[in-house]
């Protein structure tokens, strides 16, 4: 039995005490739910301000991005062991707005994906299509390519402890939400592809969310699809009331 797990990725909002807010409207609403693994994911500055805040609660810690090498000159850069150190437990690797303003390729999210696992975080790893691959109808054909390279060189047991986040790009921010059945289905071709590299119980080991304008209006019908293992989720993290109403699908 896969335990839903519901991350919110906030990116680029709200300063430090802001984000201590957030996390204080938050934990009361959420105290008493043990079914979900929730996670929050704010800036790397906030990371210190956000761990305080969580303290003593039932929602994990998560940072946006990492980067893959231990240690050196890499200017402006962060790694997981810094990231261990601050009490984060999830890294999300490989965001679409990463792959498409940072230059972010599947080779980096690949070393990324060892790196953490190697450091002991759980990644979460995004993949998702772009409108024009969805309207030529190769879908599930880019969402797994993109998978099978995530997770290259990975053994089958550090493959059941990434969490994947099948995100159409086109979805994201956008309102646009995958219909469930949609979801369901490319996340459905996203398992068999684990399954057709590290096997049957990898792939019904491993966690994959949906992402892309899901909302406390649409989370139950797409968290009722069985190969939907919960969400990521960008704006309506932002707001306490709707992150909950997420949660509590
Ligand atoms: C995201 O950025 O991962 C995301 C899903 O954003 P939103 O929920 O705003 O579409």
């Amino acid at each position: 039995m896969r335990k839903p797990i519901i991350a919110g990725n906030w990116k680029m909002n709200k300063t430090a005490d802001e984000t201590t807010a957030l996390i204080k409207e938050l934990i009361p609403l959420v105290s008493d739910v043990d079914t979900v693994d929730i996670v929050v994911c704010p800036t790397f500055v906030n990371l210190s301000a956000a761990r305080e805040a969580l303290l003593g609660s039932n929602i994990a810690l998560g940072a946006q991005n990492m980067h893959y090498e231990k240690s050196g000159a890499y200017t402006g850069e962060v790694s997981a062991d810094m990231l261990l150190a601050l009490g984060v437990k999830y890294v999300i690797i490989g965001h679409s707005e990463r792959r498409q303003y940072f230059g972010e390729s599947d080779e980096s999210v690949n070393k990324k994906t060892k790196a953490a696992l190697e450091a002991g975080l759980v990644p979460i790893v995004c993949v998702g299509e772009l409108l024009e691959e969805r309207e030529a109808g190769i879908t599930a054909e880019i969402v797994c390519k993109q998978t099978k390279l995530a997770l290259l060189g990975l053994s089958a047991e550090q493959a059941a402890g990434v969490v994947l986040a099948y995100e159409p790009v086109w979805a994201i921010g956008t309102g646009k939400t995958a219909t469930a059945n949609d979801a369901n289905e490319t996340i459905g071709a996203i398992r068999n592809a684990v399954k057709e590299v590290f096997g049957d119980d990898t792939a019904k080991s491993v966690r994959i969310q949906y992402g892309g304008s899901m909302k406390p209006s649409n989370a139950a019908e797409l968290m009722a699809k069985p190969d939907i293992d919960g969400g990521l989720i960008g704006g309506a993290a932002l707001k306490a009331a709707d992150f909950c109403g997420i949660i509590k699908y």
